[in-house]
């Protein structure tokens, strides 16, 4: 069995206790979280969040690209979040190669060039990275000075986040 097939079975017995159906639309706790995709960090628990509660936004390396730019803004604007927090986190993969080497390889081993993704976002120094993103989200003419943004650390060892100021 493959483990699509696997996680399908799982769904099954999840739907079938399944009493959240209420829920509406909007984040009852009005937050909005930028996490990496990182499969050790499961951001809900991490938070006291429980389903309904948070957006919660990922890509590799919890980088504000255009796409999370464009997700904060809806959260904001249409779904009425009034907070964000962005998580990066020790031993991330992104700190382990550097974007124009990742382009060679995979230009070297496809035998072609792809205009997408233009970056990759790689970087080598985690609280400088964190606090990029919170630059990125806090200049963006379209995200209020009234909503808070604020960026850190999970250890992926102890569990622990560790802000990382401006
Ligand atoms: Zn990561």
């Amino acid at each position: 069995m493959t483990t699509t097939e696997e996680v399908l079975r799982a769904n099954e017995s999840y739907a079938r206790d399944f009493a959240l159906g209420y829920l509406p639309m909007p984040p009852a706790r009005k937050l909005a979280v930028v996490a990496c995709m990182d499969a050790r960090l499961t951001v809900e628990p991490m938070l006291g969040l429980k389903t309904g509660d948070a957006h919660i936004i990922r890509n590799a390396g919890g980088i504000v690209t255009e796409d999370a730019i464009r997700s904060l803004i809806i959260s904001h604007y249409l779904l009425g979040t009034q907070e964000f927090i962005i998580i990066n986190h020790t031993d991330c993969g992104m700190l382990t190669f550097k974007d124009e080497d990742l382009v060679s390889e995979l230009q070297r081993s496809s035998h072609t060039t792809a205009v997408a993704p233009a970056h990759f976002y790689a970087f080598s120094n985690l609280e400088e990275n964190v606090r990029q993103q919170i630059q990125k989200v806090k200049s963006h003419t379209w995200v209020p000075n009234t909503v808070p943004v604020r960026g850190f650390i999970y250890d992926v060892t102890s569990g622990k986040l560790s802000e990382v100021t401006l």
